[in-house]
């Protein structure tokens, strides 16, 4: 029989530590918002997405089996304003989606290779927003028929005047809200909780769909509600996300969806805090927004930048700093040097005796009961971490006196690598030029009305092929071909340098 650690988390509906039991006895279903993807994710976007990955790798660890779903935002306000802005105002609307889908396509396979330089491990299924509009229809339409959703001029809005339970989870004053006022923002404050668009109507530049309404496109909120619900079903044991998507962003998906399921949705909403740069809210202006590439640049492993992260509890605010990461990479070299000690045989050891009663195996076992004690109890990582370090100290010196023999070491090696299964950072760094390529993507992206799969968009070898054969269409007076292969770079975020010397550069956009 399979063993499962019980393991608690904070959850924000209840505002309590509470043992998670999911409705499939030792299975666990989790729902997390992904990207919006227009742009790099940031280091505060991404320590929302470590967070998630080690609470996953917590409860896998724990013996639970886990189906996660993160959907990738790609039909959004900012999305269309980003993608939009070079095509001229009598653009098609085919001509309009394509464009959206070559700024997205491209967003969600660097998306994909952050994920992998931090050993983050990818979601079971990734649904892309544009390819379940079909079911948004489906439940905005059922919102409608139960009088929950209302049309406007094209628009459709969710009555939360119809939800008793409206400001659940923010816990918000149903005194302030306003209903029968709508809402056409997709994000706004808990002062201006108001009816909420589910469908919008379209406008001149945008890409739209055909519906029951008129042309429009769904509003952010009911992509998640539609996805959660269609890929993992009537119930989701665990839905996770920054703070900063409490209100209005999750506050709506438990409306639209338990508005129509007719019954809670979500057990668990889990939330990881907000993270600062030097003291300050990271910003453009202030020159402190960073993405993991900014940093690897600066020559940090993205395996260090996943450490500083989870060496601080996911629910603290977290203030990121260049002398932090380096405490991180010390951190980091201690464990390592200690697995490595503890792979090799033949420590001189210096004689003596050991004056403590607790013998190597007894001293691990109480590491890992401490260090699970912790990360059962909301994944209070620091309190784990300080219980390895102890270890660590303890054998390191036992070590110097009596030598461990090959058991002791390989049970110390066993735990090292349990608690790597969860942290992902020892034995080794990820390699410095993992950003630079991305290896077994198994998704397709279509670019320029061809399929490609992602290994290709980003492979140095698939760029030189492509200019290859521009330099040939060109040496062939075929113009036509080699402005469709520069344009097809360009949507894979190549940008070519014709060199003086007649010879063909290229660099990432
Ligand atoms: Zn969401």
């Amino acid at each position: 029989m399979r063993i499962i650690r019980p393991i608690s988390l904070y959850n924000t509906l209840t505002r309590k530590i509470e043992q998670i039991s999911p409705i499939i006895p030792g299975e666990v279903k989790v729902y997390s918002c992904g990207p919006t993807v227009y742009n790099f994710a940031h280091i505060g976007n991404l320590r929302t997405f470590l967070f998630q990955d080690l609470m996953k790798r917590t409860l896998l660890a724990a013996g639970y089996e886990v189906r996660h779903c993160m959907n990738i935002t790609d039909v959004e306000d900012k999305i269309i304003r980003d993608s939009q802005v070079d095509l001229p105002a009598d653009a098609t609307n085919e001509a309009r989606h394509a464009a959206m889908n070559r700024l997205t396509d491209r967003y969600t396979v660097l998306f994909l290779e952050d994920l992998d330089a931090m050993r983050i491990l990818r979601p079971d299924v990734m649904p892309k927003a544009t390819g379940h509009i079909g079911q948004m229809k489906i439940l905005i339409q059922n919102l409608v028929d139960k009088g929950l959703a209302y049309a406007r001029e094209g628009s459709v809005y969710f009555r939360i005047a119809g939800f008793p339970n409206y400001g659940c989870l923010a816990h918000l004053d149903r005194e302030g809200m306003q209903s029968g006022a709508s809402m056409d923002a997709d994000e706004y404050d808990k002062d201006h909780a108001q009816d909420f668009v589910l469908w919008k109507a379209a406008k001149t530049g945008e890409p739209t769909w055909d519906s029951a309404w008129g042309p429009g496109r769904p509003g952010w909120h009911i992509e998640c509600s539609a996805m959660g619900i269609e890929l993992l079903g009537g119930h989701v044991d665990i839905h996770t996300g920054g703070v900063d998507l409490i209100f209005p962003h999750h506050e709506n998906e438990i409306a639209q969806s338990e508005g129509a399921l007719g019954h809670p949705w979500v057990s668990m909403w889990v939330h990881g805090e907000f993270l600062m740069v030097e003291g300050e809210k990271m910003s453009k202006s202030l020159g402190n927004f960073y993405t993991l590439r900014d940093l690897v640049e600066k020559g940090i492993n993205p395996i260090t930048f996943r450490y500083a992260i989870q060496s601080n509890h996911y629910r603290k605010l977290l203030n990121f700093s260049f002398e932090g990461l380096k405490a991180a990479d010390n951190s980091l070299k201690r464990i390592r040097a200690f697995r490595k000690r503890m792979e090799e045989d033949g420590a001189q050891a210096g004689g003596g005796t050991w004056k403590e009663a607790l013998d190597p195996v007894q001293r691990l076992e109480k590491a890992r009961i401490a260090f699970w004690e912790a990360m059962a109890d909301d994944l209070n990582t620091p309190e784990a971490l300080a219980a390895l370090f102890t270890l660590i100290s303890d054998l390191n010196a036992q070590d110097d006196r009596i030598a461990l023999t090959r058991e002791e070491r390989d049970a110390v090696l066993g735990f090292l690598d349990e608690t790597d299964s969860i942290f992902a950072a020892w034995p080794h760094e990820s390699p410095m030029d993992v950003l630079a390529s991305v290896t077994g993507l198994p998704a397709t992206a279509v670019l320029g009305g061809v399929s490609v799969s992602m290994a290709e968009i980003l492979s140095p070898e698939r760029i030189q092929s492509l200019i290859a054969a521009r330099q040939a269409a060109r040496d062939a007076r075929n113009w036509a071909e080699s402005d469709r292969l520069r344009d097809q770079l360009k949507a894979m975020g190549i940008v070519l340098e014709d060199r003086k010397d007649g010879t063909v550069g290229w660099r990432r956009a």
